[in-house]
């Protein structure tokens, strides 16, 4: 499958590791909206929010686990954020499920619509 995150995951494609397991992978996004933006990743493929089953979720529950870990690891103790665009709409860009990480700023909270409803 040509997958760029199942390539970041399995180091075919490089990326700047913060953390790894034998069920996710963690990496610095290439293009960072705030001061610390990491990506999280399942190494299993699922393409998204609306492929998770009753079959797959556990590892959703891991990534929290691992995020949790990771903001303490860190030392990331000012707050932090937990993301997954899913679908066009929501600006999923990478049909791999990821969850951004973002910290180190204080964000404000909304959505930013492209198409305002009237
Ligand atoms: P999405 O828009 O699908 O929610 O998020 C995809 C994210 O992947 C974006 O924030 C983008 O900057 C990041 N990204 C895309 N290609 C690469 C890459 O090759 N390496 C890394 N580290 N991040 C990437
Ligand atoms: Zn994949």
């Amino acid at each position: 499958m040509d997958c760029l995150f199942c390539k970041i995951a399995n180091g075919e494609i490089p990326s700047t590791k913060v953390y790894e397991d034998e069920k996710v992978f963690c990496f610095k996004d290439i293009a960072p909206i705030t001061p610390i933006h990491y990506l999280i990743i399942p190494k299993e493929h699922i393409s998204g929010a609306s492929a998770i089953t009753a079959e797959n979720s556990a590892v959703v529950a891991h990534i929290f686990e691992v995020a949790a870990k990771i903001a303490k690891d860190e030392g990331i103790s000012d707050g932090f954020r937990i993301i997954t665009n899913c679908g066009e709409n929501a600006g999923q860009t990478v049909n791999h499920l990821h969850f951004h990480l973002l910290a180190g700023v204080k964000m404000g909270w909304g959505v930013e619509a492209v198409n305002p409803v009237e």
